[in-house]
């Protein structure tokens, strides 16, 4: 497979509230591999972030298995992980295929009934499709604006252009009136 192919995600929507059980269902989903930072919740914030602790009991309580999937370091993820009552590691290793797989497998569902859910191409997506996993894209939560970051925000731009996906805040900043960011 091409480079562009496996940095093509399956999906690309705002945030994980678009997520639902039938939005899954019509996938073939069954399980989720979540992404921590930016994805969850805010890029380095340890404040509340009750939209996505209720998006993750929603989607328990519906059946749907979910664990985190997380380069932070392992104190970060293990806090997370409490707070928002999940499963799931930090220091990933993202894009090593392997790691999503074995993530797949904690859940005990074949990749093609797991989505990998993060805020970038070249980690998220990247690995997800190495694993053979469905990918979903949402909007970073921040834009954290550290020089690394907006080389690598510069690129997945253009990848996604190439195919067919506008996106960047121009297109959809959390925090808007109709977003309930933080609520
Ligand atoms: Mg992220």
């Amino acid at each position: 497979m091409s480079l562009l192919k496996l940095l093509r995600p399956g999906d690309v929507i705002r945030s994980v509230a678009d997520i639902t059980p039938e939005f899954l269902a019509a996938r073939g989903l069954r399980g989720l591999l979540l992404d921590l930072d930016n994805t969850l919740v805010p890029y380095h914030s340890y404040d509340d972030f009750p939209r996505s602790a209720r998006w993750v009991e929603e989607m328990t309580g519906s059946g749907i298995r979910l664990a985190l999937l997380s380069n932070a370091t392992v104190k970060r993820a293990e806090e997370w992980r409490g707070r928002l009552a999940l499963e799931g590691v930090g220091m990933a290793g993202k894009p090593n295929p392997a790691a999503f797989r074995r993530a797949a497998r904690a859940l005990g569902l074949p990749p093609q009934q797991v989505g990998m859910v993060g805020d970038q191409l070249f980690t998220d997506v990247l690995g997800g499709n190495l694993a053979g996993l469905h990918t979903i894209l949402v909007h970073p939560l921040i834009d954290n604006a550290l020089p690394h970051t907006r080389i690598a925000r510069m690129l997945e731009r253009r990848v996604l252009a190439r195919h067919g996906h506008a996106w960047g805040p121009e297109v959809w900043q959390p925090g808007g009136a109709e977003d309930g960011y933080g609520k």
